[in-house]
């Protein structure tokens, strides 16, 4: 098997497997019980969050820890919109996940308004637009760093410094390129980040938030995380993300070059054999593990079916519900056709990839390629 699906979740350490055992039978407690099996699990829990605040270069009470970085974006977004009552503006990219953009229609029905920033063909933000679309009734601006179909980065220390001088909140989902690419938080109020996007265990997320704003909790309880959010934590999962961060930092040059190589590898080859395809965003700067090829006169969900049965696993943009793919609203919105949209197919790569792959997946992409097109 062939794993070139990284972007949409990786394979947990073994040291961080490993770990995992020790962590359930020795930290077994109830970080909240006063006696010393609670605070041996306490010191657990604060030990990880002290150590991510220092990679991030934030106090740990900055730091709260969630399930999902789905359940950070909402929390941080309807958090936004009921501390401050009196503004009822959102600006976001239209380039932003999901769990970006969801949250945002469920605001629209209550009364919101949504202002979606313009982006060119590469998917990156037009600045002077968002300079000129902030206004006193907004509330926060959301423009994520990594893109999580096409890699594009987008330049967030200019978007930051615009919101510091309009005097606006920004919020930026860091999912794909925390420890793959620099983070400068301090024109950062809210981050969000995910430890299955880099070889933690699904289940566990992180929430940054800067310390001087407070924003309501979506979920109520025992105000674990300082009330932000409830529930007993999940000491095993936050020693995990943990020890993932630290394997990353430890290895990131390393990690960094290989992802790099892989790409490179793979785009060379893929376009010397199928001349007809395009990389989205390729001249722009990208996170090193992700490739967006569109086969031109291809169904992206034929080419993606046909790899899979070769054993090569990667995955599109586009939502397949009801047997009818939809187009991805981030290529749309970059101005693709639903054509192309729907031609287009995500390669991300992962620490466990080697370029021998690379070359048995090019040559396997060149065969099936072939044979689609010539369909049409
Ligand atoms: N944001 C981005 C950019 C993502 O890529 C993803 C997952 O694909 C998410 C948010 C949601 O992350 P989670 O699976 O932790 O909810």
């Amino acid at each position: 098997m062939i794993y070139f699906d990284n972007a949409a979740t990786t394979v947990v350490f073994e040291e961080v497997l490993k770990n995992l055992n020790k962590y359930y039978t020795d930290y077994f407690a109830n970080p909240s019980s006063i006696h010393r099996e609670g605070q041996k699990a306490r010191q657990l829990v604060e030990k990880s969050r002290f150590y991510i605040s220092e990679v991030i270069g934030c106090s740990d009470e900055e730091i709260f820890f969630t399930s999902c970085a789905t359940e950070s974006n909402n929390t941080i977004i309807f958090g936004v919109a009921e501390r401050f009552p009196n503004k009822n503006k959102i600006v976001v990219s239209p380039v932003e996940h999901k769990s970006v953009l969801m949250p945002l229609k469920q605001l629209v029905k209550r009364g919101f308004k949504v202002e979606f920033l313009k982006v060119d063909r590469d998917g990156k933000v037009d600045i002077d637009y968002l300079k000129n679309v902030i206004d006193e009734k907004t509330a926060l601006v959301a423009v994520l760093h990594g893109n999580n179909e096409t890699g594009v980065l987008q330049d967030i220390e200019s978007i930051g410094k615009i919101c510091k001088e309009k005097e606006v909140l920004f919020f930026t989902d860091v999912v794909q390129s925390f420890l793959k690419d620099d983070i400068n938080i301090d024109y950062i109020d809210f981050l969000s980040i995910s430890g299955h996007k880099f070889n933690a265990p699904k289940g566990i997320g992180i929430l940054y938030k800067r310390k001087d704003i407070d924003i309501p909790p979506l979920i109520y309880g025992g105000g674990q995380e300082k009330g932000l959010r409830s529930g007993t934590e999940n000491v095993q999962l936050i020693a995990a993300i943990s020890d993932a961060v630290r394997i990353w930092k430890q290895n990131s040059p390393e990690f960094i070059k290989k992802l790099k190589d892989i790409r490179e590898r793979f785009e060379s080859l893929i376009k010397e054999s199928i001349p007809q395809i395009h990389i989205v965003g390729e001249k722009v700067e990208r996170l090193p593990h992700i490739s967006n090829v569109i086969f031109h006169k291809v169904d992206a969900q034929s080419l993606i079916m046909a790899l899979d049965s070769e054993g090569i696993c990667v995955s599109s943009g586009s939502a397949c519900s009801s047997g009818t793919p939809t187009p991805s609203h981030v290529l749309l919105s970059m101005g693709y056709s639903e054509k192309e949209a729907l031609s287009s197919v995500r390669f991300s790569f992962g620490v466990y990839n080697t370029l021998e792959e690379v070359d048995f997946a090019t040559e396997k992409i060149r065969e099936i390629y072939l044979q689609l097109s010539t369909f049409f």
